[in-house]
């Protein structure tokens, strides 16, 4: 027979933490928006380059961090970005490459076109996969918008080939807001951060050379960014500004270095939205 006791059964302490972890929760991460059907599961993992070969040329880490789950594997297509690799690609859905060759008729050493349209079977979640390589010249960050109401790294590269910038997106990472099918908060790495160039984003203060630009796609003298953007964006400021050391004084947006005349990110853009986000854990 079994013995009746006061003690909460393993179910009532369950909800019990489950409460108290909600009632603690700040009001930035009370305020996500989950995009996929369930949130995700996972807050982030590292991963040393040599457990997943092969990393990109010359990452110290990969880190990753999951966005949205799909709500159970999905088959899906993939519009390729500027410079992305099946590696990365794997990382993003966290779907083996060999699936990825498989399900294309690739080889290993085939290379992607711009704009090609892979499948992507047993996708299981959208990630973010954040590269860092040493360098000593990352001394701020640069915070943007497009002024675009839509926008994704491939349309913004090929408009900035078309202004003339030499390599394209003049930015080192973009943040999408859930148009012309990319994820609403997804982080696309530029060609330029993947291989360690200096930005074209920034001419005012030198910061072209010391800046990293992250531009989110937007027009916020009009709008607000979304939550999932702000979420992504305190995300990628922690991440870059513990890696290279960068104070929080030296994270600004364009308006705000010395020199510049813009009003970019925008007269709207929620400043302190951001800051209350990269306070919190
Ligand atoms: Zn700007």
């Amino acid at each position: 027979m079994r013995r009746l006791t006061n003690r909460p059964d393993a179910g009532t302490l369950f909800a019990l933490a489950l409460l108290v972890m909600l009632a603690t929760t700040g009001g930035c991460s009370r305020s996500i928006e989950v995009v996929g059907p369930t949130a995700c599961p996972l807050p982030e993992r590292t991963s040393p380059p040599e457990s997943r070969p092969p990393t990109p040329p010359g990452a110290a880490k990969v880190v990753e961090r999951c966005l949205t789950n799909m709500g159970g594997p999905k088959t899906i297509v993939h519009e390729v970005g500027p410079l992305e690799t099946v590696w990365r690609i794997s990382r993003m859905y966290d779907v083996p490459v060999e699936s990825i060759y498989r399900a294309n008729g690739l080889k290993p050493n085939d290379s992607l076109r711009v704009g090609q349209r892979l499948t992507i079977p047993n996708a299981k979640q959208l990630r973010h996969v954040i590269s860092l390589y040493p360098n000593p010249q990352w001394k701020y960050i640069i915070v943007h918008h497009t002024a675009t109401d839509i926008g994704k790294a491939l349309q913004v590269d090929r408009a900035h080939h078309d202004r003339g910038f030499w390599n394209g997106i003049g930015y080192h990472f973009l943040i999408d807001n859930g148009t012309l099918g990319k994820g609403d908060g997804q982080i696309e790495v530029s060609p330029r951060w993947i291989k360690q160039q200096v930005g074209a984003h920034c001419k005012a203060g030198g910061m072209n050379d010391k800046g990293i630009g992250i531009a989110l796609v937007g027009n916020f003298n009009e709008d607000l960014p979304t939550q999932n953007q702000i979420q992504s964006l305190a995300y990628l400021i922690k991440t870059l500004s513990q890696y290279y050391e960068i104070p929080l004084k030296n994270v600004m947006g364009h308006r705000d270095v010395e020199g510049a005349s813009t009003d970019c990110p925008g007269k709207r853009f929620p400043w302190s939205n951001l800051r209350q986000c990269l306070t919190r854990r």
